[in-house]
Order: structure tokens, then sequence, then C-alpha cells
């Protein structure tokens, strides 16, 4: 899907939320689908970084964005529920979902990981990505043709040493987008997973600081997977777990 062209509309009057909205290759793709046609929802927990990421938007001509403050690590069933309701009254419904935000933790020996860090990053990369899916899927029923996209990694299909919590929630990130694609079967919702790949962020320095960050893929490279997930070129895709950069 690297080479996928996605067309200037080819996400026309779509409704698409992106959590982790803010930074990183969350905020590359609000700006991307905006750019490609989208209204976009931007759902992050630092206000004034999803205002800058409103402004790109707006000063670019694309269509207004909504800004949703959220932390995902407190959020509660009612916060979800009003989401939920909120975009219903305001929109209809909702075409597409990234479940992007994510956070690393820190790297270390499974022998030695800390029990509070295990269930932040649980929090963060699995619990909150099945409670906003749930809820929002009576939206997206309303979608004629709606996008759910979990983000995964290459620690999420093969374990490796000292990934950790992180490795173990994307894991459970891959069993939850096959669990959903299993259930949604042909239905107007399709759900898959992007694992991104080694890709020029701040999570990505904190996990290897030493890196050149100039060898590294950036977030525009990746956009073709993620331009194709969410337009209707990839209708009948579902289950899939695709990698976003080529294999080196
Ligand atoms: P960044 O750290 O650059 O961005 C993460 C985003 O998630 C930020 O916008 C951050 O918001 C948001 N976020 C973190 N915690 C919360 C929270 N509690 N509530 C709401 N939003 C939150 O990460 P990347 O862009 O690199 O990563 C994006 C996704 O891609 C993640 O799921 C990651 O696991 C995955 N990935 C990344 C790879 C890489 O090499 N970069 C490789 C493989 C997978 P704020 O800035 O406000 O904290």
């Amino acid at each position: 899907m690297q080479t996928y062209q996605a067309t200037p509309n080819a996400l026309q009057n779509k409704v698409i939320l992106i959590t982790g909205a803010g930074d990183g290759i969350g905020r590359v793709a609000a700006i991307t689908y905006a750019k490609h046609g989208a209204t976009v929802i931007l759902l992050g927990k630092t206000t004034n970084k999803l205002e800058c990421v409103y402004d790109e938007i707006v000063n670019a001509g694309y269509p207004q964005p909504a800004i949703v403050p959220m932390d995902l690590k407190g959020a509660t069933k009612q916060n979800y529920r009003d989401l939920a309701a909120t975009i219903e009254s305001q929109f209809g419904r909702l075409d597409g979902l990234l479940n992007n935000a994510g956070i690393l933790g820190s790297l270390g020996p499974l022998e030695h990981f800390c029990s509070s860090t295990f269930e932040n990053i649980m929090k963060v990369n699995v619990t909150a990505q099945a409670m906003i899916t749930k809820a929002l899927f009576p939206v997206l029923r309303k979608s004629e043709n709606a996008s759910i996209v979990f983000t995964s990694s290459s620690v999420g299909r093969k374990g490796r040493e000292f990934w950790g919590p992180y490795a173990i929630s994307k894991f459970a990130v891959e069993g939850m987008m096959q669990t959903w694609a299993c259930e949604v079967g042909k239905t107007n919702i399709r759900v898959n997973c992007i694992n991104p790949g080694a890709t020029r962020t701040s999570m990505r320095a904190s996990a290897y600081p030493g890196e050149d960050r100039d060898k590294l893929a950036t977030p525009e490279d990746l956009m073709p997977t993620y331009l194709y997930l969410m337009s209707d070129d990839s209708s009948d895709v579902n289950g899939e777990s695709l990698d976003a950069q080529q294999k080196k």
C-alpha cells in the first residue's frame, strides 16, 4: 500500500476521528485526511497541541475540524458516551476512527516491570481503544461505509526482549482488531490495523535516543497506507494488519 495514491477528494464528506491527533503520526494523519476532504475530529491529551493542528487545518482552507481534549488514561464510560452523543448530534454519523494514541512506557526486562507503568500502558493502548470503539460503534453504523483502524507495531506481532508492557499491549491491539473484524463480518464497517514501522516521532526518539533521526521514515511517508484504509478503495479489506513501510 506504500504506492497507493489517493485522489485529492478521496475523503470528501467523511467525518473521521483521530486519537492522539496533536503530535507525531496522528497529527500528520489528521492534516492529511483534512487535506483530502475529511472533517476531522481531533482527540488528544494536550489542548494546545490540538489547537495548533486545528489552526494549521483551517489556515490551509481544509474543512473546519473539531477538537476533543481527552486524557485516555482516565477517561470514563460517561466521557465516551458523551463523545458519541456529541458526534451524533453534530455530524449524524462517523465514517472513520483512527485509534492512534499510544504510550511507550519504559523499556526493560519483564522480570522487573513496574505494575503502575503496566496499568497505564494497558489503559491508554488497550482499554481506551476498546472503550472508545465500543462507544462509537453505533455512530459508525450510521455511516454508509465506515473504517476502524487500530495502530499496531512489529513488537505486537513477534515478541522482542525488553519491549515489555508496550509489546504486550500491541499484541492485544492486533487481537482486538481481529476479533472486531470477525464480528463486523460483511457489514458497513471494516476493521484493520496499521504497523507504522520505525518513524521519526518523539515516541521513537525515547525508545532509541542515540539514533540518527534523519535515517527514519517521516509520518508523511506513511500516509499512503493511512489514506488507503480510510478511503472507499479499501471497502473490501477487513481483518488485515498492514505495514505502512516497505520491509528493508
Ligand atoms: P507520539 O508519542 O509522537 O504521539 C502520541 C500521541 O498520542 C500524542 O498526540 C499524544 O498526545 C497522544 N497520547 C498519548 N497519551 C495519551 C492519552 N493518555 N490521552 C490522549 N492522547 C494521548 O507517538 P507516535 O506518533 O510515534 O505513535 C503513534 C502510534 O504509532 C502509537 O500507537 C505508537 O505505539 C505507534 N507506533 C509508532 C512507531 C514509531 O516508530 N513512531 C512504531 C510503531 C508503532 P500528547 O502529545 O498530548 O501527549
